[in-house]
């Protein structure tokens, strides 16, 4: 079982600031901004690749709950970066599929 589908089932401890039925929200270990949340599904869909027709009405969910996050945690009139890293090349290092939900300073240009 993956890291992250281990901390849905409670098996690991995580700094959990939002869940539902479909979706968790905790702090990253390893923060690369003052604030660093990582929202995902509590089904394991490994990348971006393996999204279906059927995770729509999912991925849009992920979205509201992201802007829900970053208001309570005063982030949302300042700014913040979304990021989701697929495969190799993208820098994914957990397979199951994440959005990065990063701010608490300016971010400055994305750097490839
Ligand atoms: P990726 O590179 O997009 O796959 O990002 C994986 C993220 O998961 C990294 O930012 C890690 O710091 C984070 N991470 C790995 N293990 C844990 C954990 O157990 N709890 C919280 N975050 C984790």
């Amino acid at each position: 079982m993956c890291v992250f589908c281990k901390i849905v089932k409670g098996e690991l401890p995580a700094k959990v600031v939002y869940e539902d039925d479909l979706v968790m929200a905790f702090h990253d270990i390893n923060p690369q901004a003052p604030v660093h949340i990582l929202v995902i599904p509590k089904e394991h869909i490994p990348t971006v690749n393996d999204l279906e027709e059927r995770h729509k009405e999912l991925i849009g969910h992920i979205f509201l709950v992201i802007k829900r996050i970053a208001k309570e945690l005063g982030i949302d009139e300042s700014g913040y970066r979304v990021l989701v890293n697929c495969n190799r090349d993208g820098g994914q290092e957990i397979y199951h599929i994440h959005f990065h939900l990063l701010g608490g300073k300016p971010l400055g240009p994305m750097v490839c």
